[in-house]
């Protein structure tokens, strides 16, 4: 296995060069909705597959400026191919969708985000595929396997509580047992995890999150090997969730600052998961950067950083939990994570309000659970806006 570093030479430079027009330093946005042809002749030769041009017939089958976006992405991710869509939601469900047919067997780890659980036990199911949900280890998914078993879809680092697969287990079992290894990565980010490094055949991001970076696009990549991801693109040209040219744009922007902003947030998660943990008013800290994280050992192994998001449980109810929320200044109480703003939100109201709560407390998702997701603001300003919420409990 090799395992290299992403560099922000990297991040500004890769997946550039052959959009340049106009001697632009930028990618340009490409706004066209047909593409047009020389003669009858070169549209044939593209009909045929003789073409050596890369600009489909129509944009819902391909565009320059997305192109040069998906180049980067393979690059970073060390990827044949990566594939960008309208959102994170558009690339898991076309995957699923392309990939998963009746009869065959689905494992999502229960960490998973809701909406892609949603999906396989609401939506798959009624297609005939089978899903199964399991707690996010090795030793559970080799459990649930069976001959029907055909991917394994999982995050890591999960959320809420940021644990971490062994990707490594997890992409041998695959090739035994000769189904496909999925991992939503957008918690990590190629800078500090790249799954197909380890064996992974595919991996997902929300690039809404920290690959956008800004809290101002929603998009989506899928990233692998060039013959997994062509049949997904294949049903992406029918379904139709691409990523417009505008967004591409703002995303490669964001791209170009990708490995400057996770280092910075890497730094504001272990400085101020070390304050949480050491502060009287709160009872556990989950950060896979603390030695206190049952999976501290792996991640250490596996990751080259522990990105910004901190979850943790005050010593607190939840009317109690709510004023600290509330208190904060610097941190917005929103959802999402990655971007440069840093955001805070009471778990157990942003996913779980619905779920009865001793189901959810089986989830470990408790009243008194925060989610930071650090952005690159001074960590010395939120430590000190920290403080003074956790004052007022
Ligand atoms: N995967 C993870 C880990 C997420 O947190 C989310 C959204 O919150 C998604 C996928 C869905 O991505 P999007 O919101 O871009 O559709």
């Amino acid at each position: 296995m090799i395992k290299r570093k992403v560099s922000s030479t990297e991040c500004v430079h890769a997946g550039a060069g052959r959009c340049e027009t106009a001697s632009s330093i930028t990618t340009p946005i490409v706004h066209s909705a047909p593409f047009t042809f020389e003669s009858t002749q070169e549209l044939i030769d593209l009909v045929e597959g003789r073409s050596e041009r890369r600009q489909p017939e129509y944009g819902r089958m391909g565009n320059p400026t997305v192109a040069c976006v998906e180049r980067k992405l393979a690059s970073l991710e060390g990827a044949e191919k990566a594939q960008l869509f309208a959102s994170g939601m558009a690339a898991i469900t076309t995957l699923f969708l392309s990939a998963l047919k009746q009869g065959d067997h689905l494992i999502i780890t229960s960490d998973c985000y809701k909406r892609t659980r949603n999906f396989g036990t609401e939506c798959l199911s009624k297609f005939g595929v089978n899903v199964s949900i399991v707690p996010p280890s090795l030793k559970a998914i080799e459990q649930a396997i069976g001959p029907a078993t055909r991917m394994v879809f999982t995050e890591t680092p999960t959320n809420p509580f940021l644990y971490i697969i062994d990707v490594e287990g997890l992409a041998k079992l695959g090739r035994e047992r000769g189904f496909l290894t999925v991992v939503d990565s957008t918690f990590a980010t190629p800078v500090n995890f790249r799954p197909l490094e380890f064996g992974i055949d595919l991996v997902v991001h929300s690039a809404t999150k920290y690959l956008g970076g800004h809290n101002d696009l929603i998009a989506g990549v899928l990233a692998g090997r060039g013959d997994l991801v062509q049949p997904v693109l294949d049903l992406l040209m029918t379904l139709g969730g691409i990523c417009d040219p505008n967004t591409a744009f703002l995303l490669e922007r964001g791209l170009k600052t990708l490995a400057l902003r996770v280092a910075e947030q890497n730094r504001n998660g272990q400085v101020i998961a070390e304050f949480l943990e050491a502060h009287p008013k709160v009872d556990r800290v989950f950060y896979p950067g603390l030695p206190s994280h049952p999976h501290y050992q792996i991640a250490r192994k596996l990751m080259d950083g522990f990105s910004g998001v901190v979850t943790f449980l005050l010593d607190a109810t939840f009317e109690q939990t709510a004023r600290f929320i509330d208190a904060v200044k610097i941190p917005r109480l929103a959802p999402s994570l990655g971007g440069v703003e840093s955001l805070i939100e009471p778990v157990v109201v942003m996913g779980y309000w619905d779920i009865p709560r001793h189901e959810r407390e089986s989830l470990g998702i408790k009243d008194n659970l925060v989610r930071l997701s650090l952005g690159i603001e001074d960590a010395g300003d939120i430590i000190a806006d920290l403080a003074q919420a956790l004052d007022q409990l």
